[in-house]
């Protein structure tokens, strides 16, 4: 199984991810353009099960989504790099940020989700789809 490893910024937390993704998205909404102060976030749903914090302890920050669910944003306290998402309905995977990766270079997005509040001024690759909120209404 293909082992991933991530971290953050200043090196206090450390991550390892097996497995493929489930889902590469880039998220447009809000919440994650406030917490990332990027327009968009590359995200890749990964198996929570093979998912593991091997250095440090991460912080922890619920919000309530658009979609009504607790999302549980992860990340260092030393130096505020967000690592991960988790929702409350879905505790089976881990929204991983692409890049706190050590590589990065290998996502390849497949949709858009929560376009409706993607900035004017962010560019789009024509090539991915985009969607007001989730493919098919999904509620996560
Ligand atoms: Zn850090
Ligand atoms: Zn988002």
């Amino acid at each position: 199984m293909q082992t991933r490893t991530g971290g953050c910024l200043c090196g206090a937390v450390r991550y390892e991810s097996g497995g493929e993704p489930q889902f590469s998205l880039q998220c447009h909404c809000r919440d994650c353009q406030r917490a990332s102060g990027a327009p968009h976030v590359a995200a890749v749903r990964m198996s929570s099960e093979a998912f593991r914090i091997v250095r440090g302890t991460p912080k922890r920050y619920v919000a309530s989504a658009d979609s009504g669910n607790d999302v549980t944003r992860v990340f260092c306290g030393d130096c505020g790099t967000p690592l991960y998402v988790q929702v409350s309905t879905r505790l089976d995977i881990v929204g991983v940020r692409v890049c706190t990766f050590d590589d990065p270079a290998w996502f390849q997005p497949e949709a858009n989700i929560f376009f409706k509040s993607a900035q004017p001024w962010d560019h789009r690759d024509p090539d991915v789809p985009a969607f007001e909120t989730y493919p098919g209404g999904k509620s996560y």
